[in-house]
């Protein structure tokens, strides 16, 4: 089955749309069968979590869900499953393993009013985040492999599945896994090297609230924190902070600033020995939300090697309250002007795509669910993107930046002494140490 095309249907997909689009579907859909597509970030394991209990006996994947009313989740209905997959032409996607700083979907599923999942809860429930994409792999292997290096992307994806149900790529999906917030290690440097050797590629520095050592774009309640408060306003700490991101550049997990404070991201790019990466965020010039990656950034990001990867949210598309043509919300056109921006500071290497599905509610019109993105390749194609240039937004931009930090991540482990094995700890540790044990004798 294709999708309707524009003589099917009297609805428009969205402003600004004609059938000249069309005409470039049969390319698009060539070019992702060539190539994967990447997304940077999706938040179906934490659907998984507060929708059906963590049980994947209670989600069959393998069924289309479009408008199926799911209960507890905000937006009614999932955006993924793995028909709409095929049919988006996804080749490769980082599943987020997010769990919140405080409150669940609506604060009312996970430590309810507690204000700061405390550090052992962090870890526990990532831990179950992590299994519940691990799972997905073991249940569905005709169409989920677990990367284990950048590598394995276009070798996972060159595997054609057995079959195919959705009439889409036949292409099997290169599973990553990335963290979404600095709270979720515990303040613990061993938690965070055995998350990578779980398969985590990326941990995003803070979620709103922020862990205490990197300042957030946004407080806990998602209001803007104007004024970072950490290290006189650097907007990282000079020593665990400093711990992390070197311990990332190390261990080779990519650091991801979607979340973090302006200047955090500065203060970051200023330490950082490997390229970073936006998850799912967009340009601050075309939408004024303190999520979105300031021109000042971009510019670094050029020099850095790094790459931001373009969120389909309406809100860090166009702004809440935006309208179009008596329409409110963000279009497919703004989508792609925020590509363009990323393309016109920072240049063609540095751009990708992370569209932030089933974590949010109001996705720009034309992109609403995992099965739209051959239509954001037509738009791009229209606007005179050749193939070569896609290639690199949708997937080979990604892989590249991953290959580099397992390049520097091998040269610094090759320097034992000049980088040793953080041992830095936030907080109380999660043991005892020599120190407390000696604490507790004196008292007894
Ligand atoms: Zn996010």
């Amino acid at each position: 089955m294709d999708p309707p095309t524009a003589n099917d249907t009297n609805e428009e997909p969205y402003p600004g749309h004609d059938e000249t689009n069309y005409k470039y579907m049969d390319m698009a859909k060539e070019i992702h069968t060539k190539y994967p597509l990447i997304d940077g970030h999706n938040d179906l394991p934490y659907a998984v979590r507060c929708c059906f209990d963590m049980k994947w006996s209670q989600l069959n994947l393998e069924k289309n869900h479009t408008g199926m009313k799911v209960d507890g989740c905000p937006w009614e209905a999932l955006h993924t499953d793995i028909p709409r997959l095929q049919q988006g032409g996804v080749g490769g996607q980082f599943w987020s393993v997010y769990i919140p700083t405080a409150g669940g979907y609506n604060n009312n599923n996970i430590q309810d009013g507690v204000p700061v999942v405390d550090p052992a809860t962090a870890i526990a429930f990532t831990l179950e985040q992590i299994d519940i994409v691990h799972r997905m792999c073991e249940i569905y292997p005709n169409q989920f492999e677990l990367v284990d290096k950048a590598d394995d992307i276009l070798r996972i994806f060159h595997e054609k599945k057995n079959n195919s149900n959705g009439g889409g790529n036949n292409n099997k999906i290169a599973s990553l896994i990335g963290i979404e917030g600095g709270h979720q290690i515990g303040g613990s440097l061993r938690a965070l090297r055995m998350f990578y050797k779980l398969g985590v590629r990326y941990m995003t520095l803070t979620h709103n609230g922020g862990p205490g050592w990197a300042d957030p774009a946004c407080n806990i309640d998602g209001s803007w924190l104007k004024t970072p408060t950490i290290e006189n306003g650097a907007g990282l700490d000079a020593e665990f902070g400093v711990a992390v991101v070197t311990e990332m550049n190390r261990i080779g997990m990519m650091i991801d600033l979607s979340h973090v404070h302006h200047q955090t991201m500065h203060t970051t790019l200023d330490v950082t020995m490997a390229p970073v990466i936006f998850s799912h965020s967009s340009t601050r010039a075309l939408c004024r939300h303190p999520r979105d990656v300031p021109d000042d950034v971009l510019v670094r990001l050029k020099q850095n090697g790094g790459l931001c990867m373009i969120v389909f949210l309406s809100k860090f598309v166009a702004g809440e309250f935006w309208v179009a043509g008596g329409k409110v919300g963000a279009t497919i056109l703004e989508v792609a002007d925020h590509v363009d921006r990323v393309v016109e500071i920072a240049g063609i290497d540095h751009v990708g795509i992370g569209g932030d599905y089933d974590g949010g509610d109001v996705f720009a019109r034309g992109l609403e669910d995992v099965s739209k993105y051959p239509s954001l390749t037509c738009e791009l194609l229209k606007r005179g993107y050749n193939e070569e240039q896609l290639s690199k937004i949708l997937g080979l931009n990604i892989i590249r930046v991953l290959k580099k930090c397992e390049d520097i991540s091998r040269e610094m482990k090759s320097q034992p002494i000049k980088y040793p094995i953080g041992e830095a700890h936030w907080g109380d540790e999660l043991y005892e140490t020599n120190k407390m044990k000696e604490d507790k004798l004196f008292k007894n």
